[in-house]
């Protein structure tokens, strides 16, 4: 499932897609809700194939230290409602390297407005562009235990939500225990400790 840019995508990206899906016959195409592509009904040895083309390894390498995926909306480049840029964050976000590995995968949702196309919400980590800055929220889910974030913080600029951010995973990395979704570790620990915890109390 190749990660294609938060799911903005060029010409050029459409027509080495299709390039791709001629050339190995690639039977079906699905977009993912993290705004992937997901390459369906390959056999093997196809899959073998259209690995090599992308220089994917055989087996992909641990990023656990990373997030897992950062989706974003179109934001204020390019929706009449965006008031601030999801795509550069999503970019800062994707590359941020933390402490070490995370306890389990985090989902990142992106949205340029109150409006939250990306279901800010209910990711691990939420962003949304209010009028005053970025709302930052930590501990959705929308998987069998739905839960809404809690809200870290509001009224924040890009560097100051990217550097909440990173200090939030890197807490959540030292107190969590491994196999923790972030929505069972706030519901264990609370927003009060985690503000405690990130120096905002
Ligand atoms: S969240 Fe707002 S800015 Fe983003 S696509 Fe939806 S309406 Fe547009």
């Amino acid at each position: 499932m190749p990660g294609i840019n938060a799911g903005m995508l060029t010409l050029q990206d459409l027509e080495r897609i299709t390039d791709l899906v001629r050339k190995h016959e690639i039977p079906m195409v699905k977009v993912t809700g993290a705004q992937r592509l997901y390459f369906l009904g390959l056999s093997p040895e196809k899959r073998t194939e259209v690995m090599q083309e992308l220089e994917l390894p055989d087996t992909m390498p641990h990023t656990r230290n990373r997030t897992h995926y950062v989706q974003a909306c179109p934001g204020k480049s390019w929706c009449k409602y965006g008031t601030l840029d999801t795509q550069h964050m999503a970019r800062a976000i994707t590359e941020m390297e933390l402490d070490g590995p995370l306890p389990y995968k985090v989902k990142v949702g992106i949205s340029g407005c109150r409006m939250c196309c990306c279901e800010s919400w209910m990711r691990d980590v939420g962003l949304a562009a209010e009028k005053n800055g970025w709302r930052f929220t930590f501990g959705g889910n929308a998987a069998g235990r739905p839960r809404i974030g809690d809200l870290v913080a509001d009224g924040l600029s890009d560097n100051e939500a990217l550097a909440l951010i990173k200090k939030t995973l890197n807490f959540y990395i030292k107190t969590a225990k491994f196999k923790t979704r972030s929505a069972r570790f706030m519901e264990r620990i609370g927003i009060d400790a985690l503000k405690k915890g990130i120096g905002l109390s």
